[in-house]
């Protein structure tokens, strides 16, 4: 049961709806509004231990307190302990103010010096004190606020007065029951004694231990799911005898050879593979590393053992890529490979089914077409996930239920944070690619002012005369959205009339087939420049397009770019990437123009969004962590982790009846096949 807004007295409907419109609706709600920060007024200090920045509390005496007349008419009130003066200060004060601070009066400040006023503390906190009365201090919450909930005066004093009473309500019951037996084993308590630990903390101490059970709580869940899958990986499977002939076959045939990292990758992906248990690996390679070839040399592995492949990308223009360049490769090795999208007419898709279905197609490449309802795999035995950051956790699920205790690759477009690996990806295996196929060159970055602009379209005409071929990405579709930013269609009137060679453009709404023309018309050198939304930002292979532009470099999201930056560098030329912005704040692009590692640009990608607002973070399933966050508690992972081991051994019942079925986490063994949720 859920407890209205309105059994708080003195809260009317003007700050019901203020509260209402931070989702606030509930007394449950409410006290799990909590604060963002403390200011701890427990600990005292002498004055010569306050230093300009932070806030510090002292025990003080008066020495005198004077009105400064003038423009900026202030109360100058000066004060000593022990070991030295300082100065207080409130501008515009009226002068019974002055009054309050009698020469020897004893008294609690607490507030912040700032380094323009040294040594005066400005509008601090005061309280009055008995000559030898005992100051106990308190540690007080600071909640976030919005201008309008300041505007409606819902303030600090507000909030603490309204949380306070929703505490007296005696019917409040906690929301997430733990097993009692779990509850004990890590000394847990209610969520409710948490949350007032939050809002009502007596010192500081009990602000850490309440949220880190709260965040404990949280994750636990997250990782015994986990955990879980990990084990029910261990239990189903299939030998594959390996001999590897057909990936040899396909390794010999290419017209480059393997890198040391791709072999030793490959080698781990055999080993995975080869054992009597499903084997789910997650390959992580940085942008233009060749994890796909990899990729092919498994499938061929599979494929030799009469199993079937599937390969899934997220977009159709890359899952036409990926069938182009398997179709050479497999065809070759008198396997069949063919693609299923949405957009495969009726007839072709029957006669595709039957194929797939009677076992003649070795290697179905598609996007999220390949595990529709109607789509029956004869034997599957490898699904391969291309830019897996793209599907959801439901959506490999989908996949793999199309096989009995298929193997899985899943691939990451950027390298994944530890934290991220550990937490969200703790049930695969990880397969890195760690170098790059040698002689390609670092990517130059430049970050490009408007003023600048027409001088880079001249070095870019150049850049095309000697060959090189261009991608210009522009943000957003429609020009009327937002007036400052460049449309496609603008953009390709600007291009095709300044260049003197052939412009075309993609965006998401022009039609497939019209998008696979031009891209490979782009890529047999046709066409010089292409101007594109980002539909072309996931794995597009063009090896000659040496120059990437992205129009409003602000707006994306730094593994976004470097996902974007990647296009190019593909070959052995030179390659350019202009990051066109007009922000002040150039921070974020200028530290980003400098490194082109992949690794680099992940953690400074989750530390710039905040964990809250990552992709993967949105397509694991979790539901929003709203203590934990990836970056600030990485600490509380491997106790999350090796808890979730013990649960799932010593509580097992006791988790799946309670904590896993109450959040629908867990499903309990009986119900699961060889399905991986
Ligand atoms: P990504 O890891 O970003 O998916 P791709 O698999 O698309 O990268 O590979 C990028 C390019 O590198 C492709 O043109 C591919 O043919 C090429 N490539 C892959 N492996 C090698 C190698 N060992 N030597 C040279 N070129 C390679
Ligand atoms: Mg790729």
């Amino acid at each position: 049961m859920r407890h209205s807004l309105k059994l708080i007295s003195g809260l009317g409907e003007k700050r019901i709806t203020i509260l209402n419109s931070m989702s606030i609706h509930t007394i449950e709600d409410l006290i799990r509004y909590v604060p963002r920060r403390y200011i701890d007024r427990t600990k005292v200090v002498s004055i010569s231990e306050i230093e300009p920045g932070d806030e510090y509390t002292a025990i003080v005496f008066v020495k005198s307190a004077h009105v400064i007349p003038g423009r900026m008419k202030r109360l100058l009130c000066k004060v000593y302990d022990e070991t030295g003066d300082l100065e207080i200060v409130f501008f515009n004060a009226a002068t019974y103010m002055q009054s309050k601070f009698q020469e020897g009066t004893r008294m609690v400040v607490s507030g912040t010096i700032s380094d323009q006023f040294k040594k005066s503390m400005i509008h601090p906190d005061v309280t009055m004190l008995d000559p030898d009365e005992k100051y106990v201090g308190e540690v007080v919450p600071v909640y976030p606020l919005t201008e309008e909930m300041k505007k409606a005066r819902v303030e600090q004093k507000f909030l603490k007065k309204i949380v306070t009473q929703a505490f007296t309500i005696p019917t409040l019951k906690n929301i997430d029951e733990y097993p009692d037996v779990i509850m004990q084993r890590y000394s847990f308590v209610e969520e409710l004694v948490n949350l007032k630990r939050l809002h009502a903390p007596e010192t500081m101490s009990d602000v850490h231990i309440g949220l880190r059970q709260l965040k404990l709580q949280e994750l636990l869940p997250f990782t015994v799911r986990l955990a879980q899958r990990r084990e029910q990986l261990r239990k189903h499977g299939c030998l594959r005898a390996q001999s590897q002939t057909l990936s040899e076959q396909l390794t010999k045939s290419l017209p480059f050879t393997l890198t040391g990292s791709q072999s030793s990758a490959l080698q781990g992906i055999f080993e995975g593979m080869n054992q009597d248990r499903q084997f789910h690996g997650l390959i992580q390679g940085d942008v233009g590393s060749g994890k796909t070839v990899v990729a092919f040399c498994a499938i061929a592995d599979v494929i030799e053992m009469n199993m079937q492949a599937a390969l899934m990308a997220p977009t159709e223009i890359l899952a036409w890529q990926h069938y182009l360049a398997a179709q050479e490769q497999f065809n070759a090795l008198g396997k069949k490979v063919a693609i299923l999208t949405g957009s495969v007419s009726t007839n072709d898709r029957k006669q595709l089914l039957n194929e797939l279905a009677n076992g003649t197609i070795d290697l179905l490449v598609g996007t999220h077409a390949l595990f529709s309802k109607d789509v029956e795999y004869n034997n599957l035995g490898l699904a391969v996930i291309d830019e897996q950051h793209r599907f959801g956790v439901d959506q490999r699920a989908q996949l793999l239920k199309k096989g009995q205790c298929p193997d899985m690759l899943a691939m990451s477009a950027t390298p994944i944070p530890r934290s991220l690996t550990m937490s969200l990806y703790g049930d695969l295996t990880p397969i890195i690619i760690a170098q790059k196929p040698e002689g390609r060159k670092e990517i130059l970055t430049r970050v490009v002012p408007s003023y600048k602009r027409e001088g880079m379209k001249t070095f870019i005409q150049k850049e095309v005369d000697e060959g090189g071929q261009v991608y210009w990405v522009v943000p957003r579709i429609e020009s009327s959205e937002e007036e400052a930013l460049v449309s496609v269609d603008d953009l390709y009137d600007e291009l095709s009339a300044y260049f003197n060679c052939s412009v075309a453009y993609l965006h998401g709404k022009t039609d497939e087939e019209y998008k696979r023309e031009t891209l490979g018309a782009f890529n047999k050198g046709e066409i010089k420049v292409l101007v594109s939304t980002t539909v072309i930002e996931v794995g597009v292979n063009v090896p000659a397009a040496t120059v990437m532009v992205i129009e409003g470099a602000d707006r994306f999201g730094l593994a976004q770019l470097h996902q974007l930056r990647g296009r190019v560098g593909r070959g052995t030329a030179e390659s350019w990437c202009f990051l066109l912005s007009e922000s002040e704040n150039r921070e974020r692009l200028d530290a980003f123009s400098k490194t082109n590692d992949g690794f680099d640009i992940a953690e400074m990608d989750l530390s710039d969004r905040g964990s809250g607002n990552l992709e993967a973070y949105d397509q694991s399933g979790v539901r929003a962590f709203k203590y934990f966050d990836f970056i600030k508690d990485f600490d509380l992972i491997e106790g999350a982790v090796s808890f979730s081991e013990e649960i799932l051994t010593s509580y097992r019942n006791e988790a799946l009846n309670s904590l896993g079925l109450v959040k629908g986490w867990l499903s309990k063994d009986e119900t699961i096949t060889h399905e991986i949720s």
